[in-house]
């Protein structure tokens, strides 16, 4: 719930943004901008300083606009002002309440208003917010930043030498390479990780994958072959999925997507075809419509939705080919229809490709078991987090099975927040007129009951 009065709260922003916004600067306008400037401090804040002078009159209004550069979403704050022909004033965005994951690029502007309604509107300006507090070396390749502070030259060569075979097979298997760049920010323990998450993070979150921002948060201490070749692959496949699709009108099936990720991992979840056998003997494999966007709440059900997506995406693949998961990937970037996309390339519809598959898996031994299992979900399941928030892993030497990682955002709200300002602004334009005409109908019924308009 939470999640969705920020965004309304997102979208009215945005909204005054637009409407609010001032006239085109003009040459030799009468307020000029001394310094602005913003002073990063993971990961507690972001400090934004101005100084603006006014020669024709009192400065009394000042709005500072920023947000993630990569998405396109608008905060604005309205300055308190003591009103003068210069000003100098700051806000602290408390990035506490405000979470951006390190490396976020936050793009920033003025407007600025003086008492002769004259308004200013500053160039806007990047800060990265990058976590300062540890010693980062980094390495650049094929638009792929590594930032890691432990394990020297040789981890990170491991660490590139991961993400070059990454991004290759990626190609192979998408005909996609990612087109804006990607940031992965390697912790050597979890300790270091939470304290880079969002203080109410879960805690045996092991990492976490922004794809709308670009940006992976991971835990792998050095030297951690296993760890690194089954996170780095996993959670570039979501990236570069992403970038692939990115359209606002679509979206992936969750199957697609997180079956992809685990099946590009290198280092195989050795569990899982067990686990699709034994829940194909009992009779509880989870319908594949059901995968399309959440998965259960409950761990073991949700580590066998893992299994059963790479299931999905490994038979598409091996049945009909890699051209045929580029076409999907092809339809769902156009905004396809998740079934009309499955009809269309596979020639069947969702039902038929899970019963294809179904095939393949062992016979049931018995009856279905009382339908309280697979299916079931808690009842406010869309209004909570998303199940395994990022890497979600154990602590390592947890006694606990590893689970996969997974690093969507809630789909409706992450989906929304992605949007284009036009596209959000038009969806609250399409709001207010509906609820004009509702309001409008209801009044005009009313009006008719009571007789108003009945001729004598
Ligand atoms: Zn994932």
């Amino acid at each position: 719930m939470a999640h969705l009065w920020r965004t309304v709260a997102l979208i009215l922003l945005v909204f005054a943004a637009l409407v609010t916004s001032p006239a085109q600067a003009r040459q030799n306008a009468p307020i000029t901008v001394m310094s602005s400037e913003a002073t990063p401090d993971f990961p507690n804040q972001i400090t934004f300083a101005l100084s603006a002078t006014s020669s024709a009159a009192d400065i009394r209004q000042v709005e500072l606009l920023y947000g993630a550069t990569r998405n396109n979403a608008l905060r604005i704050v309205d300055l308190p002002v003591t009103p003068g022909p210069t000003v100098a004033l700051s806000h602290r965005l408390d990035t506490q309440v405000n979470y951006y994951p390190p490396g976020t690029e936050i793009t920033y502007r003025w407007v600025i208003h003086d008492a002769a309604g004259n308004t200013q509107e500053s160039e806007p300006q990047r800060v990265v917010y990058h976590d300062q507090r540890f010693p980062w070396s980094e390495r650049t390749a094929r638009n792929v930043t590594v930032y890691w502070y432990e394990g020297g030259t040789t981890f990170g060569d491991d660490l590139m030498a991961t993400v070059d075979r990454a991004i290759t097979n990626l190609r192979a298997e998408l005909g996609a390479e990612l087109a804006k760049p990607v940031r992965i920010y390697v912790y050597a323990t979890l300790e270091d990780l939470r304290s880079a998450l969002q203080s109410n993070s879960v805690e045996w979150v092991g990492g976490e994958n922004h794809p709308d921002l670009g940006i992976i948060v991971a835990a792998i201490s050095a030297g951690d072959d296993a760890e690194m070749r089954r996170i780095i692959p996993h959670e570039l496949s979501h990236q570069v999925l992403h970038q692939a699709i990115e359209n606002p009108y679509g979206g992936t099936p969750l199957w697609f997507d997180e079956g992809l990720a685990v099946h590009n991992q290198e280092e195989r979840d050795s569990t899982f075809d067990e686990m699709v056998t034994q829940a194909a003997q009992e009779n509880r494999l989870i319908p594949l419509e059901a995968l399309s966007s959440n998965f259960p709440a409950d761990p073991d059900q949700a580590r066998l939705s893992y299994a059963q997506s790479r299931d999905m995406v490994e038979h598409i693949n091996d049945t009909y080919g890699e051209a045929k998961l580029q076409a999907l990937v092809a339809a769902f970037a156009a905004a396809t229809p998740v079934n009309e996309a499955v009809q269309q390339v596979l020639g069947r519809s969702i039902d038929d490709l899970d019963a294809e598959w179904r095939k393949e898996q062992p016979k049931p031994s018995g009856p279905a078991p009382d339908l309280a299992g697979p299916q079931e979900a808690p009842a406010d399941r869309f209004s909570d987090p998303p199940v395994l928030p990022v890497g979600v892993q154990p602590p390592v030497g947890a006694a606990n099975p590893p689970a996969t990682p997974d690093d969507q955002p809630p789909v409706f709200i992450g989906w929304l927040e992605s949007l284009p300002a036009w596209a959000t602004l038009s969806a609250a334009a399409v709001c207010c007129a509906t609820g004009i005409l509702l309001l409008g109908t209801v009044l005009l019924v009313g009006l008719r009951l009571i007789g108003v308009d009945k001729r004598v």
